[in-house]
């Protein structure tokens, strides 16, 4: 599988680990947006949210409450933070393996798009 972030889960490529479990696997943005830019990835292939079956409901449900413990251990649960999922060319999805982006640490910009 030649997917960047399947061989970041498989430590094929070094990252800096934040969490991770037997659904997720978290680290640090390589290019952070904000102090704490943090990315949450499926273990499994999920290209995009468009690949994304009635099954998965479940999964992506914990994805949040992931998020909500990243949050809590980086300290930035009653700063606020971001949780954004980019998806297909206007959406500026670079890597095709679903990722939640964690983003907090500053006030970040009001703008969304
Ligand atoms: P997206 O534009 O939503 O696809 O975001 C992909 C993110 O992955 C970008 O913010 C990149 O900086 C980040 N990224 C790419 N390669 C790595 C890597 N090897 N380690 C950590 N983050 C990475």
């Amino acid at each position: 599988m030649d997917c960047i972030f399947c061989k970041i889960v498989h430590d094929e490529i070094p990252s800096d680990i934040v969490y991770q479990d037997d659904d997720f696997f978290a680290f640090r943005d390589i290019n952070p947006q904000a102090p704490v830019h943090v990315l949450i990835i499926t273990k499994k292939h999920i290209p995009s949210v468009n690949d994304l079956a009635d099954k998965d409901s479940g999964l992506m449900g914990k994805m949040i409450l992931v998020a909500q413990k990243i949050a809590a251990k980086e300290k930035v649960s009653v700063s606020g933070y971001r949780l954004a999922i980019n998806t297909g060319p206007d959406g500026t999805q670079i890597v095709p393996h679903i990722h939640l982006h964690l983003l907090g640490g500053h006030r970040l910009i009001d703008q969304l798009g």
